[in-house]
């Protein structure tokens, strides 16, 4: 579009001018009158021709347009524009210039827009059939159990205690799945609201690693925090929450690791930060792997994860956590030989 080529006033003109084109043209018969006055009447008549019809054509015009142009003001400034203020706006200089490119800018927001909304539904898909996936194990795991038990495996001592031990075995893991789904839904819909308070981080470690100490007993492997400090390491987070953050970690490396094996814990301070690291010398992860680790229901080795009652949904909400108080996690890993994972937290000013 040219600057200012259909604005009201040229338009305007272009209408004056024919019209009193019009008009004068059909006055020849005045220069046959012997009237003195008849050519100052013509030019009267056509210059009021030419003002009226420009005054007229100026407002018919500009109303119109204006009233063409409201809906696209209000697309683009989402705000409802009265015609005067378009009107104003049309007689600008650049007008056509900023509706352009305003028009082009909302059109690619838009097209991102719509590109994203296709994401989150091919995402959408994906996470409903993740959960189905996930639950039918558990689901048909209880079926079978109570089955066999109706079918006979009651009366059967040798087998019934057993089978109804799984079958609470598969109901716990249920449990988790829900309760990790419950916990990734509110993360990923804003909802987390943390519980900022100023706490000791070493105790915090401190009471994970006893909580773990029994599962890591089990496989030999030993939990130690490396650099015990003497003072208390005052962080500022929501407590509940890196708590969670810690039991995650700590017991991924246990089910990840090796028997017999070791995960260390070390806290240092970085400027106005506090590195927590947990390394531990298990099965590692593959590089190509490695980068998806974080998404939800992701799992390197799938039978081993199920086997330690993972959900695949872990990582994925140790890293909501961590980012929902503006704080960063990361990983690295050599399969075979160990992986470790190091998130900051805010130091508490106190
Ligand atoms: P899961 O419930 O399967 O443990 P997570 O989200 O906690 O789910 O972890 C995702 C995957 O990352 C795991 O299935 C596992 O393959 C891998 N992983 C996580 N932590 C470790 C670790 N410390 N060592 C090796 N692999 C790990």
């Amino acid at each position: 579009m040219r600057k200012g080529l259909h604005t009201p006033i040229r338009a305007a003109l272009l209408i004056a001018v024919i019209t009193s084109a019009v008009v004068g043209g059909g006055f020849p018969l005045i220069f046959q009158s012997e009237w003195k006055g008849a050519l100052l009447l013509y030019l009267a008549v056509v210059l009021l021709t030419f003002f009226v019809s420009f005054l007229a054509a100026y407002f018919i015009v500009g109303f119109l347009l204006a009233k063409r142009v409201a809906p696209l003001f209000r697309m683009l400034y989402g705000r409802n524009i009265g015609a005067n203020e378009i009107l104003e706006q049309l007689d600008g200089e650049a007008v056509y210039e900023r509706l352009e490119r305003d028009i082009s800018a909302w059109s690619s927001e838009k097209t991102r827009e719509i590109d994203r909304l296709k994401e989150m539904e091919r995402y959408r898909k994906e996470f409903l059939g993740n959960v189905s996936h996930e639950l039918k194990t558990p689901i048909f795991n209880i079926q079978g159990y109570v089955l066999s038990l109706l079918d006979g495996a009651l009366e059967d001592p040798a087998v019934n205690r057993k089978y109804l031990e799984r079958t609470e075995k598969s109901i716990d893991r249920l449990i988790g799945i829900v309760e990790d789904l419950e916990a990734i839904s509110k993360l990923e819909a804003g909802e987390l609201k943390l519980n900022l308070t100023s706490f000791n981080i070493v105790s915090l470690i401190r009471d994970s690693i006893d909580a773990l100490d029994e599962r890591a007993r089990k496989r030999s492997i030993s939990l130690r925090l490396v650099n015990q400090p003497v003072q208390p390491v005052m962080v500022y987070a929501d407590r509940k929450r890196m708590s969670e953050v810690l039991l995650n970690l700590l017991l991924n490396s246990i089910n990840y690791g090796i028997d017999g094996g070791q995960t260390l814990i070390s806290v240092s301070e970085e400027g106005n930060r506090v590195v927590v690291s947990i390394n531990d010398n298990g099965i590692g992860i593959d590089s190509k792997d490695l980068p998806r680790i974080f998404e939800r229901f992701y799992r390197v080795d799938k039978s081993r994860s199920r086997e330690q009652g993972g959900t695949g949904l872990g990582l994925a909400i140790v890293k909501h956590i961590i980012e929902a108080h503006g704080q960063k996690i990361k990983v690295s890993s050599t399969p075979n030989e160990g992986t470790t994972f190091s998130f900051t937290i805010r130091l508490s000013e106190s």
